[in-house]
């Protein structure tokens, strides 16, 4: 019968075997120092780690007492025999601190000394692991040197409840406490009473534990109890194993851009308020002035209506003197029915919705021209063939008529108008209708005033009109998103023109 029991593996490798592995092992190991000391000190092994490190050939070293990497004043205070009796007190003995290489020269090491012990328990020698943290040592150095140096923030850590375990130069010119002082104290202190109570801190710290970081800006006290508004980024700080081993804080005193932004904030309310308080003037203004011209409607027509009833029913009846007074009441009512007229219009301007639709420009100044006096016929229109805007087509036709009805009438006496219309594209997205006339022109001081309601520069008998015109322009314009401007010289003429957004696509 077959032996079903499995036979148990034997140890392939004999314990002779085994020290033979460890110690190629050993041996092959170049980033660490690997040796055995006896229990008084004395080097008994050496790796090419060891030899690589610290420079010594197996021959210099073995027999010679481990305290020769030491720097001489620790040798002096014997910290190699401390090291040592550290070791064989409670097993294992770490360090860090400068050794010496055979040449002299100095290396910052870790130091594991691990006591061995013999069968019965007694001390046979000491294992000793070096490793040679020179790089990494001079780059933290560098890191903390510059963190030091850094004096616009304040740079710290915090352990994991949030207590201060580091402090740089800016820590202590923002918040006011010294490395001293601070350290080990929790950083709650650094916030108001009311920020402890509603549990600020330890909301900032479970934000950062939380999402990897906290942002925030609040008001921080510093240690004179003055406030400051600091700008704060908390970061949670993890180990290999993604342990919590603390926090680093960089905070900024920002209370000077706060203030400005503060500053500006009120002045922006002030100013809106203002504005909407102007509006609603305006507004108040326009509504009783549309009420008012509304109102003037009816007495003025009855004026009309009586005048010519009587200049009708008994003209006969009246004197010369008579007829020339009634002729009097008869224009100006109508010049008044006139100015009522284009106020009602200007004050409309202001309510009704625009929807902008395109509009061919050329066309509709085409047709404005051909709906207009005679002499508008003798006007030229040149520029771009098909231009057209976003614009509502009768507050646009409202707009260029008003401009051509003025560049036709401000010509100086005897002389013919000469009026060109030109229709282009500016190259931003917009299109720009010039209304140029070879007429009286306007000085500079005046050019931008006739734009308001009632602004004249000539009296009724020269020029006749209500004042009312540019403002309808500029109104209309702006209203649909457009703008109005002149270029004029007295004697000259004038051009003036409005531009509006093209229809085609933007930035044409
Ligand atoms: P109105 O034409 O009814 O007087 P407007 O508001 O249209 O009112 O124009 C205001 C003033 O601007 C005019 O009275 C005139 O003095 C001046 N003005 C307007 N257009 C021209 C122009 N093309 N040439 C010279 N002056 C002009």
């Amino acid at each position: 019968m077959e032996n079903t029991t499995t036979p148990a593996i034997p140890n392939p490798l004999a314990p002779l075997e085994h020290e033979t592995i460890f110690r190629a092992m050993v041996d092959s190991v170049r980033d660490y120092a690997i040796f055995l000391l006896d229990p008084n000190g004395f080097v008994i092994t050496w790796n090419p780690g060891a030899e690589r490190i610290k420079q010594y050939r197996p021959e210099e070293i073995i027999g010679k007492h481990f305290s020769v990497f030491y720097p001489e004043a620790e040798k002096l205070a014997d910290k190699p025999g401390f090291e040592l009796k550290m070791a064989s007190a409670t097993g294992r003995f770490e360090d860090e601190g400068w050794r010496i290489r055979k040449d002299g020269s100095r290396f910052w090491a870790n130091v594991v000394i691990t006591r061995i012990l013999g069968a019965q328990g007694q001390l046979i020698g000491f294992g000793k692991i070096t490793r040679d943290l020179t790089e990494r040592r001079a780059a933290e150095q560098r890191f903390r040197l510059l963190v030091e140096g850094v004096t616009d923030y304040a740079i710290f850590l915090l352990d994991r409840t949030g207590h201060v375990a580091s402090w740089n130069s800016g820590a202590q010119r923002i918040k006011q406490y010294t490395a001293d002082e601070i350290m080990g104290k929790h950083f709650s202190n650094f916030y108001t009473p009311e920020d402890r109570e509603k549990g600020m801190p330890q909301y900032v710290l479970k934000q950062a534990e939380g999402h990897g970081h906290w942002q925030g800006e609040g008001w921080r006290v510093r240690k004179d109890g003055s406030k400051f508004w600091s700008s704060v980024v908390v970061t949670a700080l993890r180990d290999e194993e993604g342990q919590l081993t603390g926090f680093s804080k960089v905070t900024r005193d920002i209370t000077d851009r706060k203030q400005l932004l503060d500053e500006l904030q009120r002045h922006t309310e002030e100013l809106e308020r203002q504005v909407e308080e102007r509006e609603r003037t305006n507004a108040e203004l326009e509504a009783f002035s549309y009420s008012v011209s509304h109102d003037l409607r009816a007495p003025l027509r009855a004026i009309e209506g009586f005048a010519s009833a009587l200049k009708e029913d008994y003209g006969t009846q009246l004197d010369e003197t008579a007829h020339d007074y009634l002729h009097e009441i008869i224009s100006a009512s109508t010049r008044m029915n006139r100015l009522v007229r284009d106020l009602l219009e200007y004050g409309r301007l202001s309510r009704i919705e625009i929807i902008p639709q395109t509009v061919a420009v050329r066309p509709l100044v085409r047709q404005l021209l051909h709906e207009g006096p005679a002499e508008y016929k003798t006007a030229t229109l040149t520029g771009d063939k098909d231009s057209s805007v976003l614009a509502n087509e009768s507050t646009l036709a409202q707009v260029v008529m008003n401009l051509i009805s003025n560049a036709f009438k401000f010509h100086a006496i005897g002389v013919a108008p000469q009026v060109e219309i030109n229709v282009e594209h500016t190259g931003r997205g917009l299109v720009r209708i010039a209304v140029k006339d070879c007429g009286i022109g306007i000085s500079p001081e005046h050019q931008e005033k006739i734009f308001k309601v009632f602004e004249r520069l000539h009296g009724f008998n020269e020029y006749p009109g209500t004042g009312i015109g540019l403002a309808i322009v500029k109104r209309g314009t702006e209203r649909m998103g457009g703008k109005v401007g002149v270029e004029s010289q007295p004697g000259k003429g004038s051009t003036f023109w409005v531009e509006l957004p093209s229809s085609l696509e933007k930035g044409i």
